[in-house]
């Protein structure tokens, strides 16, 4: 028995795992910063909003490869379209279709 993987997907769920690595080294990183910014030499308002643009790529990411455990993936969590893959291209984590990510 095997499962049979789309190339593009098995692709770019590498990515995916290679981004959610570097994401979460990032948020541990933002972190240790933000528990002494002034000893990180950072500004704490700098520290806090990167950590929590780091924690949303890690949930993101998370939630991706969630999708294509699932087979999801690639579907908008707003209207269920089809995100184009040019826009998957460019950013993989992507949750909804550019209309709806417009709309916010
Ligand atoms: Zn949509």
């Amino acid at each position: 028995m095997s499962v049979n993987v789309d190339p593009e997907i098995d692709e770019l769920r590498q990515l995916l795992e290679a981004q959610l690595q570097l994401h979460t080294d990032e948020l541990s990183t933002l972190t240790a910063a933000g528990a002494d910014p002034a000893d990180a030499g950072e500004d704490p308002q700098t520290v806090t909003e990167r950590i929590t643009a780091a924690s949303q790529a890690v949930a993101d990411t998370t939630a991706a490869l969630a999708r294509i455990a699932e087979g999801t993936y690639g579907r908008c969590e707003r209207c269920s379209g089809v995100i184009p893959a040019a826009r998957l291209a460019i950013l993989p984590r992507a949750r909804r279709c550019v209309p709806c990510q417009a709309r916010g």
